[in-house]
């Protein structure tokens, strides 16, 4: 798809950061230019509007700029999955295994209800931890998870395909190899 290679071809890759041996692909040159930034929104605008989706929820931090955007072109409102420790009321939460240790993700107890239909957005699936995990919560208040978003997958961690076979749908825009 041409558009998913102009995305690819904009994404920054950076070796060995935050530690040795991983590839950050940095999606900050997408957001910086005003032309990706409007295919990048576009993309997903394309896929979801018009369809049965009441609010989307965005996984901390990248997730937060697209998913906000995303929420507003599409007349939806939006809610944060967030580090612990950074929501302010009542919340939900769900601890996930990291290489080393482990992380917590929280959302606000009263951000989505019993049949709300959501749409999560992230930046990037590596091992599909944060994914599963903001899955979880967004059940965990009773609503359903139509989809999750992400514009990188790195399919060798495996972690879309354990999305996947976790009854997740899930939609990516490119894939790079390795870590
Ligand atoms: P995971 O839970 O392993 O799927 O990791 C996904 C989360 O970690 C996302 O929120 C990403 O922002 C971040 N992440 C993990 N690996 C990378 C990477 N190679 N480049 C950029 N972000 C990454």
């Amino acid at each position: 798809m041409l558009d998913a290679d102009y995305i690819k071809r904009n994404i920054r890759t950076v070796p060995d950061w935050p530690e040795k041996g991983v590839q950050f692909r940095d999606i900050t040159p997408l957001l910086q230019n005003p032309k990706t930034l409007r295919v990048l929104i576009d993309l997903f605008v394309h896929r979801y509007m018009g369809q049965d989706i009441d609010l989307v929820a965005g996984i901390d931090a990248r997730g937060f700029i697209l998913g906000a955007i995303v929420a507003y072109e599409l007349n939806l409102g939006f809610v944060p999955i967030r580090k612990k420790g950074k929501l302010p009321f009542t919340t939900v939460e769900e601890q996930y295994e990291l290489e080393y240790g482990s992380a917590t993700v929280e959302l606000h107890a009263d951000a989505c209800k019993p049949g709300d239909r959501v749409l999560i957005i992230d930046d990037l699936i590596a091992t599909g931890g944060t994914m599963m995990a903001g899955k979880k919560l967004v059940e965990k208040l009773g609503a359903t998870v139509v989809e999750g978003a992400a514009i990188v997958d790195l399919p060798e961690l495996g972690g879309s395909r354990r999305l996947r076979e976790a009854g997740l749908a899930l939609h990516t825009l490119v894939d790079f190899g390795g870590h």
